[in-house]
């Protein structure tokens, strides 16, 4: 169905972007370097400068760059990797295809992983804790990366949706061994395709990735890893920069169109998302949540809005997890399951309009005067 109000804009941002990109196409075909090269170095050095660490590793997706991240850690296969369920499939999976069992565990009503069933749930098996920042919330990361220190496990960050967040004035990426964030045409920074990068102050770590992204090659003739191919294309790293120098600008407006949000549905029976003062929440997605979600959804629609659902099925309902892999905390994912029947995602990006915004809420508010009350 087409919307008035769409869902997904990045048609808008590549057509705000294409004068600029031109040019750099242009050189780039010229120049015939299109597998890593200068434009990947840069976006490199400007993502590690941007997260405040060391090193950036720039691959092929954000799901390689955990894959990759968990493999150069050297996790053994076999031990358990502590995560949520209420994720893309991609921070599970990761997990999956490195030979860890993964064990899921709730959060809380901020939607990322409850600090307390974290700690409740950890063995001895436990090696790894992947906390991810969901909607570009950071998670209480302070508190989990104290948890992990003092049990001796590594904390990895999933931060796919979280570029530019922080978290007690300190961006995301940094807080355990690495950050692994996707440049996903949807994401807040995306590529025109498929890519990742990894951030860490670990040179070790670092050094690691640059090997097994690229055949495990030190040089042109020898292969000192088993490595595959994640490399970056010198193409979407050279859009990727040119998207780059916008982002703080276009975090800003997403931050300020969700304050017009939370300001036009305040007093609506609908919770709106959270706002820690000590987090910068940079709203990959604003989703509220509502136990008419699907009548409130199918309104918006009628109404030309679009919207989506993150996520309505949590990792451990899927088909896939009747193979028993992947295994659920003792003490349950009520609060998990719960938000995914309520959670619903509004269209929030920086090139829609305030009328676009106040549209959308006007559905939301139109649907609690005439049709539930
Ligand atoms: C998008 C996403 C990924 C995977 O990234 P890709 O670039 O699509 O491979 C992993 N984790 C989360 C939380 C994501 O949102």
């Amino acid at each position: 169905m087409s919307h008035h109000v769409p869902f997904a804009h990045v048609d808008r941002e590549n057509a705000a972007l294409v004068d600029e990109f031109l040019p750099v196409l242009k050189e780039q075909l010229a120049g015939g370097v299109f597998v890593g090269g200068e434009e990947v170095d840069r976006l490199e050095r400007r993502i590690a400068h941007l997260h405040q660490v060391e090193h950036a590793v720039a691959v092929n997706s954000g799901t390689d760059a955990l894959r990759l991240t968990v493999r150069a850690l050297g996790i053994p296969r076999g031990s358990t990797g502590v995560t949520v369920a209420n994720t893309f499939v991609a921070t599970v999976g990761a997990l999956l295809s490195e030979g860890l069992d993964p064990l899921l565990v709730d959060v809380g009503d901020d939607e990322n992983v409850d600090v307390a069933a974290l700690e409740e749930a950890i063995t001895p098996d436990t090696r790894l804790v992947v906390a991810v920042h969901l909607r570009g919330l950071p998670a209480e990361i302070g508190a989990i990366r104290e948890l992990c220190e003092r049990r001796g496990i590594v904390l990895l960050e999933d931060c796919a949706q979280a570029v530019l967040a922080t978290a007690g004035g300190v961006p995301v990426g940094g807080f355990g061994i690495a950050g692994c964030f996707s440049l996903h045409p949807l994401k807040n920074l995306g590529a025109c395709g498929d890519a990742g990068v990894v951030v860490t102050n670990d040179a070790e770590l670092a050094g690691e990735l640059r090997l097994l992204r690229n055949h495990g090659l030190r040089d042109r003739d020898t292969v000192v890893r088993w490595g595959e191919n994640s490399r970056l294309d010198a193409l979407q790293a050279g859009l990727l920069n040119v998207k780059l120098d916008r982002l703080a600008e276009w975090t800003e407006r997403r931050r300020d169109l969700a304050a017009l949000y939370d300001d036009l549905l305040a007093g609506l029976p609908v919770v709106t998302p959270p706002r820690p003062d000590d987090r910068v929440h940079v709203y990959h997605r604003y989703a509220i949540m509502t136990d008419q979600r699907d009548a409130l959804r199918s309104h918006l629609s009628r109404l030309g809005v679009g919207t989506a659902v993150h996520y309505p099925v949590p990792i451990h309902r899927q088909p896939a997890a009747a193979d028993g892999r992947v295994r659920t905390a003792a003490r349950g994912l009520a609060v998990t399951e719960r938000q995914a029947a309520r959670t619903l995602s509004l269209p929030l990006h920086p090139l829609m309009s305030e009328r676009e915004i106040r549209a959308a809420a006007d559905g939301v508010r139109s649907f609690f005067d005439h049709h539930a009350r």
